[in-house]
């Protein structure tokens, strides 16, 4: 459930018509729910009541704003970055260090120390090589780094194959039959304190079987690890649950994926950590539009070309994703259409043959749920700049991401004088 519906007509983020964002703010434009966030958060929490040990981290690349992070830190959320940068957000945003977790694949030297100096709360590491590296370094600052060792558990997670992490092919964690000796080896290493395993299989996950199988399988592997004699006391299960992006579609509930998680980890005695990304910023999120014009294209498909692009928002061009799009004010009319931005590319395109609300030039229109990979994909492709970010409080909202204009992203270019 969302904060952005119908009243009287016209489309409202929680008490404020986006019409009054799209005026004061101009297009396009991100809007963001707080109540959204906080209602996602607590189901998700409440998701897991059964679970006795539990922290949750947002993953902050799917929305890194900074209020988006206030928001989450407020309802005890912790961070999961995965660079350090998104470290030094969560931060900046108010989140402890020690509920912070860092994953990624390759973490530099550089992002290691930092985090061990900032004294985040674990590291999950994604290779021996790296564990080696930050051992070395610990060790360097007299301090043993929390680490949970990745496991690639070399299961399709059925999902687009560009946010499948979890296969055998993958870049991500450690081969799943090497990960016994990998463990043993790295916990005898002055700088390490290795506590726990940690899986993520993929983004946008429609069917809870692949994660109830990745997570057997890590239960496999905890027990092992155990006989061998190994302290493993925090399992990370990583985040992936996937949300609605068309009308009418049924994924699994927070309440499902607890009550799975719950059954498939009785027993473990560790502290279950998460890392849910998607699930509660995708739909406290739209992005907010205004169509350009309507090219008619004699008896042809006609082309509604939006003020928003590729570069503002990149899951329809990089996924082929599906946003549903709606008009801020409908008039009850239909049309079909192909719905595309205005930069120099096919590519930029939103939905072909789309039925959707019929709109005229000027007119508004949101693509929902777009509070997940959304700004934070943006780019400034085709000299567009960087788009504003706005967030609702009930009959409040502010500008959270100020737009940047060309002018300031070149005023970082340099014409060197030997041009001259
Ligand atoms: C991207 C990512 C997440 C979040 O995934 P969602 O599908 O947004 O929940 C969690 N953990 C790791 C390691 C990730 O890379």
């Amino acid at each position: 459930m969302d904060h952005f519906q119908l009243r009287n007509g016209e489309l409202f983020a929680e008490d404020v018509p986006l019409a009054r964002i799209a005026e004061e703010v101009g297009t396009p434009v991100y809007v963001y729910s707080r109540a959204t966030l906080e209602r996602h958060a607590q189901v998700f929490r409440d998701g897991l009541a059964a679970i006795p040990r539990k922290h949750i981290a947002f993953a902050v690349k799917s929305n890194p704003n900074l209020a988006v992070l206030r928001v989450l830190g407020r309802q005890g959320y912790g961070a999961d970055v995965v660079s350090g940068g998104e470290m030094r957000r969560a931060l900046a945003a108010g989140i402890p260090a020690k509920d912070i977790v860092f994953s990624g694949v390759g973490k530099t030297a550089r992002e290691l120390a930092d985090a061990l100096d900032a004294e985040i709360g674990q590291f999950n590491i994604e290779s021996e090589e790296e564990g080696l590296e930050l051992a070395r370094i610990a060790a360097e600052r007299g301090k043993r780094a929390a680490c949970a060792l990745r496991v690639n558990p070399d299961i399709d997670a059925g999902t687009h194959e560009k946010i499948s992490t979890g296969k055998a092919d993958n870049k991500f964690g450690v081969p799943f039959d090497l990960a016994t000796g990998i463990y043993a080896r790295l916990a005898e290493l002055p700088g390490m304190n290795m506590r726990g395993l940690a899986v993520h299989i993929g983004s946008q996950l429609s069917d809870l079987k692949p994660l109830e199988l990745a997570f057997e399988k890590v239960g496999t592997l905890l027990g092992q690890l155990r006989s061998a004699g190994h302290r493993v006391t925090h399992v990370d299960l990583g985040g992936g649950l996937g949300v609605p992006y068309k009308a009418g579609d049924v994924l699994p509930s927070p309440a499902e994926y607890g009550a799975m998680v719950a059954r498939v980890t009785q027993g473990w005695d560790v502290e279950l950590m998460f890392e849910p990304g998607r699930v509660i910023a995708g739909n406290a999120g739209v992005l907010l539009t205004r169509v350009i014009r309507v090219k008619r294209n004699g008896n042809r498909t006609p082309f509604m070309v939006v003020d928003a692009a590729m570069n503002d928002l990149a899951r329809p061009a990089l996924y082929g994703a599906w946003h549903d799009f709606d008009a801020v004010r409908p008039s009850g009319e239909r049309m079909t259409a192909h719905i595309v931005g205005p930069i120099c590319e096919t590519g930029d395109t939103f939905a072909r043959d789309r039925n959707c609300d019929a709109l005229a030039d000027g007119d508004l229109a949101v693509f929902r749920t777009a509070g997940a990979y959304g700004a934070t994909m943006a780019s400034s492709y085709n000299s567009r700049g960087f788009v504003a970010e706005v967030l609702v409080d009930g009959d409040r909202f502010a500008v959270v991401a100020d737009r940047i204009l060309p002018e300031e992203i070149y005023a970082a270019e340099r014409v060197p004088e030997w041009l001259d």
